[in-house]
């Protein structure tokens, strides 16, 4: 069963939740469903379309100071490529590489975690940047908070999603 893309207020996406967590939203009056897909969900007692995208209504909370330090927001500042050698990865693909390494007691931070390639991080070993002569393309910074998640989908994005995650 496919999933349903949940918008935020002013419909930008939020994150991506089970069809049946979107009807469950939508039942209790969270959510509005924006978008459909064609088949039906059917139980005893209800058939609707299966929702594709809702949207958030009323107030919801925007996480403020910065955002915990997780795999997830680290590949979202670093807009899922390689650190050293720009290649755009895909979540599976992506490693994290402690600039300074742990082993020179390099501290695990925002500004010393930056996404990374497993070519890139097996070449670069347990030396910094310099030492392997392997230069950051930029400086790593803390984010006071993330704007946008970074969606990325092995499969097909469903048609529905594609104008709320600005793809053609
Ligand atoms: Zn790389």
């Amino acid at each position: 069963m496919q999933a349903a893309l949940l918008l935020n207020t002013s419909y930008e996406p939020l994150k991506v939740i089970s069809w049946k967590k979107a009807v469950t939203l939508f039942f209790l009056g969270k959510v509005e469903i924006v978008e459909e897909y064609d088949h039906h969900i059917r139980s005893i007692s209800i058939a609707i379309k299966a929702p594709a995208v809702v949207r958030l209504l009323g107030y919801t909370k925007r996480h403020k100071g910065t955002p915990p330090l997780s795999r997830a927001n680290i590949f979202a500042r670093d807009n899922f490529e390689c650190q050293y050698c720009g290649t755009s990865l895909r979540a599976n693909e992506a490693t994290l590489d402690h600039v300074v390494p742990r082993s020179k007691r390099g501290v695990t931070s925002w500004t010393n975690i930056v996404t990374c390639c497993n070519k890139c991080n097996r070449k670069k070993g347990g030396r910094t940047p310099k030492e392997a002569r392997m230069p950051l393309r930029k400086i790593p910074v803390k984010p006071a908070w993330l704007p946008v998640i970074t969606f990325r989908f092995d499969g097909n994005v469903p048609l529905s999603w594609r104008y709320f995650l600005g793809i053609e």
